[in-house]
């Protein structure tokens, strides 16, 4: 036979009734948070607020946007919780396999609208463009020295250079490879540039954004526009000369090209140019430093 409940005072029964109702109403601006995506099941589980840790796993689990209740109730047997587990009772263990499976499974759908939600979690995505010549990777490899960022490492059919190594400046590739991985829709975007393919390998990207990197891409024009059509959430960022003569000045400069092909790369940067209108952010590179700080800003505003 159970105890009988202890028969409380007035003053301790309005005092608890309170504390019930500001309970309630956390939890229901938490479940908010999470539906809308402004708050992540991490961070629910970081979090030292009482209502959260006092949260039903079940509750927070289908609080989080495209988790129907079938699909939660799976993914709690498949981590061996109990129906009426709260988040305070996970073990070490659970929480980890649970936060995996959950991140995972994110739904395609799902991932498009991450610039939408907090990034305190998800990385953003930049797509940094621009002509040849404008010191793009100078700068893109200068932010990837911050330890929240990610150079993203493309497939190439192009042959290395000297001091190019395979899986740090690019994954070399045959062309058999490469169109083996376009028909196993392995790339978020490829194109053809000069001759050779290029791709971006869309789970190494979404991999490191789920693990809380801002991922760059440093592609040419093409590839630039698929990822915005594919991931509308991406930042797309064109790197600018200070001006056309500075841009030419340059790529006269580079003194390996013949004069063919300097016509053929002034040819091909005036069309770059005329693209800049379709990006969301311009930055001029005057001063790589400055350039740097601004896409680090971008980031983090
Ligand atoms: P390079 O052969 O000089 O390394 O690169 C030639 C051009 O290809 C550059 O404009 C570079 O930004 C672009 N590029 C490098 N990787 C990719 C990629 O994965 N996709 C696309 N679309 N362009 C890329």
């Amino acid at each position: 036979m159970k105890n009988p409940p202890p028969s409380l005072d007035p003053q301790t029964r309005r005092r608890n009734a309170e504390l019930a109702i500001a309970a309630r109403r956390e939890r229901s601006k938490i479940k908010s948070a999470l539906k809308e995506g402004s708050l992540s099941m991490r961070e629910i589980f970081d979090s030292s607020s009482a209502a959260a840790q006092r949260m039903r796993v079940i509750e927070l689990l289908t609080s989080l946007p495209q988790m129907g209740p079938l699909r939660a109730e799976s993914l709690m047997e498949k981590v061996g919780i109990s129906r009426t587990r709260r988040i305070a009772g996970l073990g070490v263990r659970q929480r980890r396999e649970l936060l995996t499976l959950v991140e995972r499974n994110i739904p395609s759908k799902m991932l498009s609208t991450l610039g939408a939600m907090s990034s305190a979690f998800y990385g953003r995505l930049f797509v940094i463009s621009g002509p040849g010549g404008v010191g793009k990777s100078t700068i893109t490899q200068e932010v990837a020295r911050f330890e929240d960022f990610f150079l993203s490492i493309s497939v190439t059919t192009r042959p290395p250079r000297d001091g190019e190594q395979d899986g740090v400046h690019y994954h070399f590739v045959t062309r058999a490879e490469f169109e083996a991985r376009i028909a196993n829709n392995e790339f978020m975007e490829w194109a053809e540039f000069a001759g050779n393919l290029y791709g971006t390998l869309e789970e190494d990207v979404q991999r490191h954004r789920l693990a809380g990197k801002h991922v760059l891409l440093e592609i040419e024009l093409q590839g630039a526009r698929q990822v915005k059509e594919v991931h509308p959430e991406a930042v797309l960022v064109f790197i600018s000369p200070p001006s056309w003569e500075e841009l030419e000045g340059r790529i006269r400069g580079r003194g390996s090209d013949s004069d063919e092909r300097i016509r053929e790369r002034l040819a091909i940067a005036q069309e770059e140019m005329a693209a800049a209108k379709e990006f969301d952010h311009v930055l001029v590179n005057s001063e790589v430093a400055q350039v740097v700080s601004r896409l680090v800003a971008l980031a983090t505003s």
